[in-house]
């Protein structure tokens, strides 16, 4: 069994003006594409492991041989947080979130928008590449990041309990936004698909 490109749930300029559709093609195509066919190429040499779920995988790295487990570890993480983040953004997005996961943004972080400064701050003062995260954990809500590829399976958290995430990675905004990092993060906000994000959140309290 290898793992696929999960394909895009809309289409690449959907998230105009936000996210242009170059970049959507570029990084869906090719970057999440390459992670899919390194992830593949490495777990032939551990065709036990590949039988794995990917949250298994993630989240038992000490299992897989060593030789292969840097592969593993940057190219799984990058099929995993991709295909979380397609799911979590959309056309006709954004705003901020009601409901019952609304009212714990605001009892966790004080307010929408300080939640929004919160995961900005978590993407802005990301070193290099990585990720910022919004986990549900024990009835709360935080923030976290990661390096690279990495992301809060390989530190134990439960999958369910990652929300959303957002890609800091260059390929992820430089054509449209060069260097300016919280500007592509402005305008991502607009993306954020609150009914995903509450599916999850609905999922993650059981
Ligand atoms: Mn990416």
């Amino acid at each position: 069994m290898a793992f696929s490109l999960p394909a895009l749930p809309y289409a690449l300029d959907a998230l105009e003006p936000h996210i242009d559709a170059t970049t959507m093609g570029i990084h869906h195509g090719k970057h999440h594409q390459a992670y899919v066919t390194n992830l593949n190429a490495a777990l032939e040499k551990a065709p036990d492991i590949g039988t794995k779920a990917i949250e298994a995988i993630l989240a038992d790295l000490p299992s897989v041989p060593e030789a292969i487990r840097t592969a593993v570890r940057n190219n799984g993480g990058g099929h995993w947080n991709h295909s979380l983040f397609w799911e979590i953004m959309g056309p006709s997005a954004g705003g901020e979130p009601s409901g019952e996961l609304g009212t714990l943004i605001t009892s966790s972080f004080g307010s929408y928008s300080a939640f929004r400064d919160q995961l900005k701050a978590a993407g802005v003062g990301r070193f290099g590449s990585g990720w910022a995260w919004l986990m549900h954990e024990g009835g709360k809500l935080s923030i976290m990041s990661s390096p690279n590829q990495d992301n809060p399976i390989m530190d134990g958290k439960r999958p369910a309990d990652i929300l959303l995430g957002v890609d800091v990675w260059e390929h992820a905004y430089y054509l449209k936004y060069q260097n300016k990092r919280p500007d592509y993060l402005d305008a991502w906000f607009n993306t954020i698909n609150w009914g995903m994000v509450s599916q999850r959140f609905g999922a993650a309290k059981q």
